[in-house]
């Protein structure tokens, strides 16, 4: 198993949002989570991609039981080993297209020019070849999200985890991002965890888990 999480609960104040949530995902698995406003969604994902803590419960990515870490062992763990990508991109406002995707790289100590060939060669597959010196608001917003998935990928991490990527843009610009994401995470043997409204994705997941009041009601199978 690539991920296991046991009997997750997450709570703010007296609103229970995560109730006894449990999960497997094997490496390789492209994986949909749908459900309702306010389900509980981005909340696993932010418990699983390690941005927030569960109250009780337990998370094991590759082996390690992330309660074992401390918030630095964490932090490091989390750079090497997982992609985030959220609904609005989070980039850094001040830097370049290539700049904010060699960032993962140059965290974990890898030189400038190695870093930005890199990037350069992820943005490229990205359709980003000639946007590479433009900062995030000299770009559309689905250029915006390509960077911000370029980023996640840049790294080779195990495992993505998406938050609605691209529950901003218009069907058409979606539908064509979504396409070179799939790719790029099936090329490079990234498992991906998606939260999507979109139909085409749900089609491809090899697993749709479906959400409701904080925990995960049904699951699907591609082959049902
Ligand atoms: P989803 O992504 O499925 O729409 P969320 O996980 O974002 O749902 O939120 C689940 C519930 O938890 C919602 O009712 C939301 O208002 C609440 N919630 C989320 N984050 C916080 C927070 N930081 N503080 C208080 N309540 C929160
Ligand atoms: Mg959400």
């Amino acid at each position: 198993m690539l991920l296991t999480a046991r009997n997750l609960e997450k709570s703010y104040k007296d609103l229970k949002v995560l109730k006894n949530v449990s999960l497997d995902i094997k490496k390789g698995e492209f994986i949909a989570i749908i459900g309702p406003s306010g389900a509980g969604k981005s909340t696993l994902l932010h418990l699983l991609g390690i941005l927030e803590k569960p109250d009780s419960g337990t998370i094991t990515i590759s082996g390690q039981e992330l309660n074992l870490l401390n918030a630095s062992k964490q932090a490091n763990f989390r750079n090497k080993h997982i992609g985030f990508v959220f609904q609005s991109h989070h980039l850094l406002p001040e830097f370049s297209a290539l700049e904010n995707v060699s960032i993962p790289l140059r965290i974990a100590g890898i030189d400038e020019k190695t870093a930005g060939n890199e990037a350069k060669k992820i943005l490229v597959q990205l359709g980003l070849a000639n946007r590479l010196e433009h900062k995030p608001n000299e770009l559309s917003g689905g250029e915006q999200q390509r960077v911000a998935i370029a980023r996640a990928i840049i790294q080779k991490p195990e495992v993505i985890f998406a938050d609605e990527p691209t529950g901003n843009l218009d069907s058409h610009t979606a539908q064509e991002i979504n396409k070179i994401f799939i790719q790029l995470v099936d090329q490079y043997k990234i498992t991906l965890i998606i939260v999507t409204h979109n139909e085409g994705l749900t089609k491809l997941a090899h697993r749709v888990l479906y959400m409701k009041d904080g925990m995960i009601v049904e699951e699907r199978m591609k082959s049902d």
